[in-house]
C-alpha cells in the first residue's frame, strides 16, 4: 500500500509537470500566432426568434494553426486564463469586433450587435474600461453596438470585485450577457445584485430539450424567470426546427445555433450579410 502510495504521488507530479510544460508551450505559440496572423474571427448569428430578423452576431475566436490546422478556442483559451498573452489575445478580439462593427454599421445595419467574449482576467483588467472607451472614440462608435459576455464562473469568481467591473463598463454604457446560464454555481443570487441585460441559456439544456423533461422544465423556468426579472433571454446551441419553434412558442427572445447558421468566417461575413440580411 506505501508502494502504491507513492506512485501515485509521482504520477499527480508528472502530471502537473506536463500541464506546466504545455501551458508554457502554448503562451509561447499564442504571442508567436499573434505576430503571424494566424487568429481570425467567426460570427454567428442570434436572430430574434419571432421575426428570424438578425439581432447580432457573437464572435468566436479561431486559430488557424501552420501544423495542427484549425485549434478550437476550448482547446486553448482555458489553458491559457490569467496569463498575459491571453490578455492580448483578447484585446486584439475586442479591436477586431470594433472594426467589424464599424463595417456592418458602414453597409447600413445600424442595430446590429456584436457579442464579444470576456475572460475573468480580461473582464477585471483594470486597463479594460480604458481601453474601451479609447476604442469608442477612434472608430466613433457607441457603446450600444456591443454585448459583453461573461460566464456565471467569470463572476462568482469574486461577486464584489465583479460588480464594481460591471459599473465601471456600464458607465460607458456596455451591456451583459450572461453566459453557460445554469451550470456554473449560485446562478441566481447574483441576478439581483449585477447589472445583467441578457440571459443566455446553455446549449447543454437545449440538445435534449425535446427528449429530456428535465432539460425542458429548466428552459421553460429560466425563460419565465428571465422575462418576469425583466431581461432578455437568448437560448443557443439551436439546431432544429422543432426546437426553434418550441422556444419561440415559449416567448424564448433571441435564437442562436446551427439551425440558422454555424459560425461565418469573418472573411465572408459580407456576403452572409448581402444574401441575408440586406432587404
Ligand atoms: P461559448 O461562448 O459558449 O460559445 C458558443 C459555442 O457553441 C461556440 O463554440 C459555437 O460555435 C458553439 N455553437 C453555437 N451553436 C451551436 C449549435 O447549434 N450546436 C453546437 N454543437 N455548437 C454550437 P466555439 O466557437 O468552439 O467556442 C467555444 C468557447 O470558446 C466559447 O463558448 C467561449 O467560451 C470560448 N471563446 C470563443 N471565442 C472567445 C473569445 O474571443 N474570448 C474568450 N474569452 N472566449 C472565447
Ligand atoms: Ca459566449
Ligand atoms: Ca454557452
Ligand atoms: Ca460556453
Amino acid at each position: 500500500a506505501k508502494d502504491n502510495g507513492g506512485d501515485q504521488y509521482f504520477i499527480y507530479h508528472g502530471d502537473m509537470f506536463q500541464r506546466v510544460a504545455h501551458r508554457v508551450m502554448m503562451e509561447g505559440e499564442v504571442k508567436q500566432a499573434l505576430a503571424k496572423g494566424q487568429f481570425s474571427l467567426s460570427l454567428q448569428p442570434q436572430l430574434v426568434a419571432k421575426t428570424n430578423k438578425v439581432y447580432g452576431f457573437e464572435a468566436l475566436l479561431r486559430w488557424q494553426h501552420p501544423e495542427r490546422g484549425m485549434v478550437s478556442p476550448d482547446d486553448f483559451i482555458p489553458i491559457l486564463e490569467n496569463s498575459e498573452h491571453m490578455i492580448a489575445l483578447g484585446y486584439w478580439v475586442i479591436r477586431r469586433c470594433f472594426q467589424l462593427s464599424k463595417k456592418i454599421k458602414q453597409v447600413g445595419l445600424d442595430d446590429v450587435v456584436i457579442a464579444i467574449n470576456l475572460s475573468a482576467a480580461q473582464f477585471t483588467d483594470v486597463n479594460l474600461p480604458d481601453y474601451l472607451n479609447s476604442l469608442l472614440d477612434e472608430f466613433q462608435l457607441t457603446a450600444a453596438s456591443f454585448e459583453l459576455e461573461l460566464t456565471e464562473q467569470t463572476l462568482v469568481k469574486d461577486i464584489d470585485k465583479a460588480i464594481i467591473s460591471m459599473d465601471n463598463l456600464r458607465l460607458l454604457g456596455f451591456s451583459f450577457a450572461i453566459d453557460d446560464f445554469g451550470t456554473g454555481y449560485s446562478s441566481l443570487a447574483y441576478l439581483k445584485r449585477m447589472p445583467v441585460d441578457v440571459i443566455k441559456i446553455d446549449k447543454s439544456f437545449v440538445f435534449g430539450m425535446l427528449e429530456n423533461n428535465a432539460d425542458f422544465q429548466i428552459i421553460m423556468s429560466t425563460i419565465a424567470m428571465v422575462k418576469n426579472l425583466g431581461l432578455t433571454v437568448i437560448a443557443e446551441g439551436v439546431e432544429t426546427q422543432a426546437q426553434l419553434r418550441s422556444l419561440t412558442e415559449n416567448d424564448c427572445d433571441l435564437i442562436q445555433g446551427y439551425f440558422f447558421s454555424k459560425p461565418i468566417p469573418e472573411t465572408e461575413l459580407f456576403e452572409f450579410i448581402d444574401s441575408e440580411i440586406v432587404d
